[in-house]
């Protein structure tokens, strides 16, 4: 079943897939969102890897406040930034949801940001995005909300996957993955590439640069530099699933998040992304998209390394959100109908055209 296919219960991925004049499914998916709750199967391997990573990452956080180098304390937030591009803006927008294209040697940026972010190659994220977005809140959903808020965030990694999830796997289409011989190159290499990139370069770097000491750098650099980018994405998958506001479609889960949005990494308003997800702001436009992200993809669009951005415009947004919304989008702007009177009153207008040769400019 393509990406395309109109009858799976939930989730358009490109543009292509908007099923209604706004831009939305017109499906009730409500009745959907199910788990049947069986009993996963537990991979305690990966179980005792996230403990001893979590551990190191705690030690960590006492290394980067107590014993590491100013340059350490000044970088460590801006690595785990540049961490997250790789997964947001290249496996997650670029990728899985094609929502801009890039010329190879920004390809190559976003594929190496991708592996140090270590979240397995581009083609396996991208599918399970996919599959995310096609069966969201359903046992189809790799991060099925469904099963709580541990599962979401990284429980469904502690386990084996659901069997629809692997079924549902093999139906999305990934031609457009397949035919990409950088996003191949990765996936085949992606065991020799990942401990070097993930690991040994952020080890290395401070100590060779900045004369960082080798237990910081791995603790500090490597350990805990992924395990906070680890657990900012997943707060998309679990948080951004359940705690939050739903301007755009109260029918469906994901919800605009307020700790992410004000994180200001991207992906903070995962209800807008859910009903709109071919829009490379993953945002509206305006103070809505002024995350690290768009701006990252608006950089290199400049210098015309990024190309085709896909936007939603406004008022196709504003026609959703006042169909399904949750009513708790905020008022468009001056003249907006749920504009309070009291605020029309209350508003200064400055350099005025003279109000008697001009009595209609003031509300316009
Ligand atoms: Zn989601
Ligand atoms: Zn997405």
């Amino acid at each position: 079943m393509p990406p395309n296919s109109r009858d799976t219960p939930t989730g358009v991925l490109f543009e292509s897939d908007v099923e209604t004049v706004d831009g939305g499914l017109s499906k009730d998916v409500t009745t959907l969102k199910t788990t049947d709750g069986s009993r996963l199967q537990l991979v305690w391997f990966n179980i005792v890897l996230f403990v001893i990573l979590h551990s190191a990452s705690l030690y960590g956080v006492w290394l980067l406040l107590a014993e590491a180098t100013w340059t350490t304390f000044l970088l460590f937030i801006p690595a785990v930034v540049t961490t997250i591009l790789g997964v947001s803006g290249g496996a997650h927008r670029l990728w899985a949801h094609r929502t801009f294209k890039a010329n190879t040697p920004l390809k190559l940026i976003f594929l190496f940001l991708n592996t140090l972010a270590f979240q397995d190659a581009v083609y396996f994220w991208a599918r399970d995005h996919r599959v995310h977005h096609k069966f969201t809140e359903t046992d189809g959903d790799p991060y099925n909300s469904q099963r709580g808020w541990f599962f979401s965030h990284i429980g469904w990694l502690c386990c084996r996957k659901h069997p629809e999830v692997v079924e549902r796997g093999k139906q999305i289409d990934l031609s457009d993955l397949e035919s990409d011989p950088l996003v191949m190159f990765q996936k085949k290499y992606y065991l020799l590439l990942m401990p070097i990139i993930c690991f040994v370069l952020p080890t290395a770097l401070p100590m060779y640069l900045w004369g960082e000491s080798l237990n910081v750098s791995f603790h500090v650099m490597a350990l805990l530099r992924w395990s906070t980018s680890l657990n900012l994405i997943w707060l998309v998958n679990s948080s951004a699933h359940m705690f939050g506001m739903k301007p755009y479609d109260k029918n469906i889960c994901p919800v605009d998040q307020g700790f992410l949005i004000a994180c200001r990494v991207g992906e903070g308003y995962h209800n807008y992304h859910h009903v709109f997800p071919w829009d490379y702001k993953s945002a509206e436009l305006g103070k809505y998209s002024q995350d690290v992200t768009t701006k990252f993809i608006d950089f290199f669009a400049y210098l015309g390394w990024a190309y085709d951005l896909k936007s939603v415009p406004l008022d196709l947004v504003r026609r959703r959100a006042e169909r399904t919304g949750d009513g708790s989008h905020p008022v468009w702007g001056w003249g907006d109908k749920d504009q309070l009177k009291e605020d029309i009153g209350g508003t200064t207008i400055t350099h005025q055209r003279k109000a008697r040769h001009y009595p209609d400019t003031q509300n316009t």
